[in-house]
């Protein structure tokens, strides 16, 4: 095996990427982390996040994934941005393509995420993390006492507008539709909560108040009636379905029917010497917390099969 062949390249940078990338440096890996294009993942989306162990009163999320790369960095980890351009994970040893250089391994660890969906709005954009989110456990504690919307007529939206009531007055659940996606079960129970209540036929249009930057209200218009009105809410909960980034692998891995990457025993894929940890296998659990902790067995899991390889040489270069 040619010395410029990486032990493990980690593709993606968010906490499952590099707590991989954290436990593969300590285990004298030295990994390649290649970040992506939305470096850091989903929690540079984030304001306060309080819900990762060890931050007794919350953490800024870019702050939190800036830790992460640090430490990771600090033990070893290369980290390169840009963003990969194809893979060929049947090639011995497989190879990874960025648009500057071709890189070659004998693992790698899938840590692409997934992207939530957004409506398209530009004030969605502008107020995300100030009032506008995409996860309810990780932001609903921030609207206690205050009216909220949560936008979405699947098991997501509807589960979401259940946690929501926790804390908030009243939950508007918009849908474009006058059915619901969702599964039975969660219709009736949030049929039954006096707390929630429909907009059916509903499309967001706007978002106010990116001048504040702060969610004061949203623009609704009735895709039936042509109505427009406007409806005080201090959150808005875009829980319109998530999209895993499993496009560079599609036709070369197994997914599932959401495209979502198959894992067994472990973060072990169809392709052996391939891992896969963080969202892009889950799309149950979808924590920073879950994902770092499949990070480390991702790491785990390569180094095991590192060690079986036959030519494994421990140390190793970058080609470019
Ligand atoms: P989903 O089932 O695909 O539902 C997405 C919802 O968002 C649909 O109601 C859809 O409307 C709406 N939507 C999509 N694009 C939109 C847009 N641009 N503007 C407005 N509305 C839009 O996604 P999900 O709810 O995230 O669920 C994903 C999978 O996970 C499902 O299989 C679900 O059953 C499962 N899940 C299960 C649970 C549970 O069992 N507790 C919890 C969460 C998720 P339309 O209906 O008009 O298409």
């Amino acid at each position: 095996m040619p010395s410029d062949v990486r032990n493990v390249i980690v593709i993606g940078s968010g906490p499952a990427g590099l707590t991989a990338a954290l436990y593969a440096a300590r285990a004298n890996l030295k990994p390649l982390v290649i970040e992506g294009i939305e470096a850091g993942g989903q929690l540079m989306l984030t304001t306060l996040v309080e819900n990762y162990p060890g931050f007794p009163k919350g953490i800024m999320g870019p702050d939190l994934m800036g830790d992460m790369r640090a430490q990771a960095e600090h033990f070893g980890a290369d980290v390169v941005r840009a963003h990969v351009t194809s893979v060929d994970l049947m090639a011995r040893p497989h190879i990874v393509r960025t648009p500057d250089a071709e890189y070659r391994c004998r693992s790698i660890v899938i840590a692409t995420g997934a992207s939530a969906r957004l409506l398209g709005l530009h004030s969605e954009r502008a107020l995300i993390g100030r009032g506008v989110s995409t996860c309810a456990t990780c932001d609903g504690y921030f609207f206690r006492g205050k009216p909220i919307a949560v936008v979405g007529g699947g098991d997501s939206a509807l589960e979401e507008a259940l946690f929501l009531t926790r804390f908030a007055t009243h939950v508007t659940v918009v849908h474009r539709r006058d059915s619901l996606r969702a599964s039975k079960i969660m219709q009736d129970k949030a049929f039954a909560n006096e707390k929630i209540s429909f907009e059916w036929n509903a499309e967001v249009e706007d978002i106010k108040d990116t001048g504040k930057g702060e969610v004061t209200s949203m623009v609704l218009r009735n895709n039936r009636t042509g109505e427009v009105k406007e409806v005080p809410v201090h959150g808005v909960f875009v829980a319109i379905g998530h999209t895993p980034n499993t496009q560079l692998f599609k036709g070369q891995l197994e997914t599932d029917q959401g495209g979502y990457i198959v894992t067994h025993s472990g973060t072990r894929t169809s392709v052996p010497g391939v891992f896969a940890c963080g969202d892009v296998q889950d799309h149950i659990y979808r924590q920073a917390v879950t994902a770092a902790g499949s990070g480390c067995m991702a790491a785990i899991d390569a180094e095991k099969y590192l060690e079986g390889l036959p030519q494994h040489l421990g140390e190793a270069q970058v080609t470019a």
